[in-house]
């Protein structure tokens, strides 16, 4: 083993450099991986960019703290393992593995009633000084985290999309799509096509797209969109309006990022409908509140992370329903982490970004 390994490091808000780190130590309960390959996130790029609801600011009190190493997207190898780890997880050395990204405190009144992606203490690898993440040569997965083998000829850009493909399905049943349905998803990056190819699952009367960028409209059909619609070139209410007699579509599910995206989430849903909010916004959205209630009875549905949808993540990826190839559009060495976070921050030319940490 050696002693030191390179890794991505953020020292603050737009303060991201290359280090050698000490390779970490592993305890009884841990686990240390050899990362094969870790995604960057649009929060990875948001929280370098400096947004508030990484770093704080008068409104919402900070939860990031450096130095750490980012990445939560990553998929490793097992090179070393603790004694504890080895019986209770079932693993051995080079087995392959992906980590949910969140590690539960195990003691919350959330995590005690299973609902352990709302845990108070919210560990999510990357984020905080204490919990290193995967864009590095090494990363150590501690005692309680929630760890997934892969079988040996798992793609290694598929164990990349493993934790984008979970949020999204959860996202999906949040949508609580019915047969015969119209359902629009707005915002085509990663998390948007993985959500195309899930709700694609639920056989829709209607599947439709919606994205600013024609290279990621023409991947959303590619995977299974049946409409795609660019509020660019069209004004993309009128186009659902009359693709559904007038009515609206019956879900809604918003994952621009942008408040664009929720102002005409609310224009195109019908009545009675469901909206499923899964972005993280830098800015603020302002609506009139009066359309959830008064004018249209919505219900509106929140998405976070990926509970209790990794197994089946793994298993759509490894059966072909699901595909990753078509997303992962760039592989980079950890040298070029820099380009790789522009790229991912321009969004024009990319889906899913990853870092390859031994190439
Ligand atoms: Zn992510
Ligand atoms: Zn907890």
């Amino acid at each position: 083993m050696p002693r030191t390994m390179r890794a991505v490091v953020c020292r603050g808000p737009r303060d991201y450099v290359l280090e050698d780190r000490q390779v970490p130590s592993v305890g009884k309960g841990d686990v240390l991986l050899a990362v094969e390959a870790c995604g960057i996130c649009a929060g990875d790029v948001k929280a370098r960019d400096g947004a508030a609801m990484f770093w704080g600011d008068d409104v919402q009190p900070a939860w990031m703290t450096a130095p750490v190493i980012p990445g939560h997207e990553f998929i490793g190898r097992v090179v070393e393992i603790g004694a504890e780890a080895r019986s209770r997880r079932q693993l051995t050395e080079g087995d392959r593995v992906v980590v949910e990204q969140i590690v539960p405190c195990g003691e919350c009144r959330y995590c005690r009633r299973g609902q352990y992606w709302m845990c108070q203490v919210h560990d999510i690898y990357g984020f905080k000084s204490h919990l290193d993440g995967g864009m590095a040569e090494f990363v150590r997965v501690p005692e309680k985290a929630l760890t997934y083998k892969v079988p040996r000829d798992f793609p290694t850009v598929s164990g990349v999309m493993v934790e984008p493909l979970a949020c999204a399905i959860h996202a999906v049943e949040r949508a609580d799509i019915e047969l015969g349905q119209v359902v629009v998803i707005a915002g085509l990056g990663a998390l948007g096509l993985c959500m195309i190819q899930v709700a694609r699952l639920k056989t829709p009367a209607l599947l439709i797209g919606i994205d600013t960028n024609p290279f990621r409209l023409h991947r959303a059909q590619a995977l299974g969109a049946q409409v795609v619609l660019n509020p660019r070139e069209q004004d993309v209410v009128a186009e659902v309006m009359s693709l559904t007699g007038g009515y609206g579509c019956d879900r809604y599910i918003e994952a621009t990022g942008a408040p664009a995206g929720v102002v005409q989430g609310l224009k195109m849903i019908r009545k009675l409908g469901v909206m499923v909010e899964f972005s993280v916004f830098e800015v603020p959205t302002t609506v009139d509140w009066s359309i959830i209630g008064d004018r249209k009875e919505l219900d509106i549905h929140g998405a976070h992370l990926s509970p209790y949808t990794f197994q089946l993540a793994i298993d759509y990826l490894a059966s072909g329903v699901v595909k990753a190839e078509p997303l992962v559009t760039h592989k980079l060495p950890l040298e070029q982490f820099e380009q790789g976070f522009d790229l991912v921050h321009r969004a024009q030319d990319s889906i899913k970004v990853t870092l390859w940490p031994t190439s």
